[in-house]
């Protein structure tokens, strides 16, 4: 971001630069390259998949744990390090200039933890939070339902409330990483009769055992990295209900504002470099002189200079403890229709290379089809462009509410 923050933010980045240099295993940053978004679905991920699994990984995560920088916006009573947004910004920038990976714990660090952090009693803060640090409870996020995306709110699956307990039963789709969670939190209907975002609750089960079911679904892209799961009764104590019973659209939205904003300070420094390779591609394959390409190259790298931008905005409001608002969804919706439009690009690119699949078992597809096919899904996942765009028009804009069916 090669902003100037001030004397302190400077030392800090020294310091930090350093301490990367001195603790950070040599073969780290040859494994993958970390930086690169990983676009559900596709290869990226199974390519940080296995760089994970290699020993200087684990022994990265360790240094991070004993240095208290996995997780280290959260508060220090909790494991963190209580370090601010600016703090933050630049660990990440110093971490992706290196090479080296971030440890994060998924959807446990960025959103159950800052939903606990805000919504939760000190009793489940001092349970759940170490246990996202550590990595034994690893999260899949339980809203979608088969009827029930855009329509969040009107979520079918049951809460009952036996004794201390609380029995969940129904079914979610579309989730994320499912296969490699050990928990769920889920959005669940405790009131039946209450008006529809006032009856549900935010609860934290175990994705595990007899009364839960789930299996895969393929995607465009060849990959089966989302899921749809049938809880039978899965019980838990009222202990892991977090916000309060029916007071789970609360909690939800916390999340969910963490879920659109949440990487918007980082996302430009992955797109700058996807960029630059897209330039290369383009020199590799003869079309660089192309004026077509050219203004297409253009309009890439203003839209990476928007995010950079967009992202310093959101910076800005969580340096100053604002909860995430409406800028979220400018920084989602701007991030997930360009990287769309960056594949089509790309294609363009190749020209009828690009409609020729590598051979090899299974579905492969190279790099650029990949984020062909695999960048649509970001325009539908944690809330479509329509339902930003609508956001935006009636939250930031002011502009007059959308007609409801039911008005
Ligand atoms: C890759 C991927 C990963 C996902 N991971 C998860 C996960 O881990 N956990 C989870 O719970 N869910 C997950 N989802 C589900 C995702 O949140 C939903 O797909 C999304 O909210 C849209 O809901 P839907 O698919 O039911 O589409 P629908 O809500 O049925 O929408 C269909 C179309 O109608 C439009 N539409 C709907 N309502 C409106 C409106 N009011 N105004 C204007 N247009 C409207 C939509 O924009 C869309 O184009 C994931 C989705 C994807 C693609």
């Amino acid at each position: 971001m090669d902003l100037d923050l001030g004397p302190e933010i400077e030392q800090f980045r020294a310091e930090l630069r350093d301490w990367i240099v001195a603790e950070a295993p040599p073969a780290l940053a040859g494994l993958t390259d970390w930086t690169m978004a990983g676009v559900p679905g596709g290869y990226r991920v199974r390519g940080l998949t296995a760089a994970m699994a290699h020993p200087a990984y684990a022994q990265w995560e360790r240094t991070l744990a004993d240095a208290k920088l996995i997780c280290p916006q959260w508060p220090a009573e909790f494991g963190g390090q209580g370090m601010d947004a600016i703090r933050v910004a630049v660990l990440n920038e110093e971490f992706c200039r290196a090479g080296v990976p971030r440890v994060i714990r998924g959807m446990g660090e960025t959103l159950v933890g800052p939903s606990l952090i805000v919504h939760g009693t000190r009793e489940q803060r001092e349970y759940f939070l170490p246990r996202i640090i550590s990595g034994e409870d690893v999260y899949c996020q339980g809203f979608s339902e088969p009827d029930h995306g855009s329509d969040l709110a009107g979520v079918q699956t049951r809460g009952e409330i036996d004794g201390d307990e609380i029995v969940i039963t129904g079914q979610k789709l579309w989730t994320s990483g499912a296969a490699r969670a050990s928990m769920m939190f889920v959005l669940c209907r405790t009131d039946p009769r209450a008006e529809k975002h006032q009856g549900l609750s935010y609860v934290l089960i175990p994705f595990t055992g007899p009364q839960v079911r789930y299996r895969p679904i393929r995607q465009l892209s060849g990959a089966a990295e989302f899921y749809e799961d049938f809880l039978d009764g899965v019980r838990v104590p009222l202990f892991n209900v977090i916000g309060g019973l029916n007071n789970g659209w609360r909690v939800a939205m916390t999340t969910l504002g963490h879920e659109r904003g949440g990487s918007a300070t980082v996302q430009h420094l992955r797109s700058e470099r996807e960029f630059w390779e897209l330039v290369e591609t383009a020199r590799e394959h003869g079309r660089i002189a192309d004026p077509l390409v050219r203004q297409q190259l253009a309009w890439a790298y203003t839209g990476v200079q928007l995010m950079r931008f967009s992202g310093l905005r959101t910076l800005a409001g969580v340096a100053a403890w604002r909860p995430p608002g409406p800028e979220a969804s400018v920084s989602k919706l701007l991030w997930r229709e360009y990287h769309k439009r960056l594949g089509e690009i790309a294609i363009g690119v190749l020209g009828a290379a690009g409609l020729v699949r590598p051979d090899g078992d299974g579905y492969p597809t190279s790099p650029w089809q990949n984020v062909f096919l695999s960048s649509r899904v970001g325009t539908i996942y944690s809330g479509t462009s329509e339902i930003q765009r609508t956001i935006i028009a009636e939250r930031a804009l002011g502009l007059p509410k959308e007609p409801r069916a039911a008005d």
